[in-house]
């Protein structure tokens, strides 16, 4: 399975503004798989570290309040190319030059209210994936998935196992007190489930379809 992972978080102006569904919806539907989510109300060092390569630019404090101004719901979405294409989704950082179909250009006007955030690379979504979730993510199976994914004879494609070893390891690293210990036996469980077996998530799943048509008697 696809275990690369972003940085989703609806900003305080989207969550004030009811947008939270809306942008859950979006990745939903798009196939992605939610494997952490929380409200939380930021301080001014958590978002000082999130946005630290700003430290410096004329906009940071501006930034720096508007993240303090409400609470924002932060979240993990997984999923192959999730981070890039999560950077589509959301749009450009101006919501006047996003286009329509993204977030940002359907629900926004400026930049310092552009309603999500979302991770710019693989690195970035891993650091702040720890900074916002230091507890660690939810990892589970989902049946759908071979749906969603072309697998082949009910196993991931030879890239996906690939991505799966890399993105494991990251989460083994993890060393803080109330990460789960469910997590790490869960994937332990995934990743076996992923070698072609009867009980394999794909092979529970009716997709495709394989009906025998009956011939019909005349
Ligand atoms: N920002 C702003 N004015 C600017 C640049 C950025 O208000 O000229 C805000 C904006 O809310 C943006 C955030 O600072 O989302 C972080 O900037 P970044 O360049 O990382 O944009 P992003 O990655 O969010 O598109
Ligand atoms: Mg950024």
């Amino acid at each position: 399975m696809a275990t690369e992972r972003t940085y989703i978080m609806v900003k305080p102006d989207g969550v004030a503004r009811g947008l939270v569904g809306e942008i859950i919806k979006r990745f939903e539907n798009k196939g992605f798989k939610l494997i952490a989510i929380k409200m939380l109300q930021a301080d001014e060092a958590l978002i000082t570290k999130h946005y630290e390569e700003h430290i410096g630019k004329s906009f940071f404090p501006k930034i720096v309040k508007y993240i303090l101004s409400g609470p924002v719901v932060g979240m993990v979405w997984q999923g192959k190319g999730v981070v890039a294409y999560g950077r589509v989704m959301l749009g450009k950082t101006d919501p006047l030059k996003s286009e329509p179909g993204t977030i940002r250009g359907d629900f926004g006007i400026d930049s310092g209210r552009n309603v999500v955030h979302g991770s710019d690379s693989v690195e970035s979504a891993e650091r702040e994936i720890k900074l916002w979730f230091p507890e660690g993510v939810v990892e589970y199976p989902r049946v759908i998935d071979s749906i969603i994914y072309e697998w082949l004879d009910g196993t991931p494609d030879n890239e996906d196992k690939k991505n799966d070893g890399e993105v494991s390891n990251t989460n083994e690293t993890s060393d803080h007190p109330s990460k789960s210990t469910t997590t790490t036996t869960v994937q332990e469980e995934e990743k076996e489930s992923s070698k072609p077996n009867k009980d394999h998530p794909s092979k529970l799943c009716c997709f495709p379809l394989r009906v025998k048509n009956k011939p019909r008697k005349q």
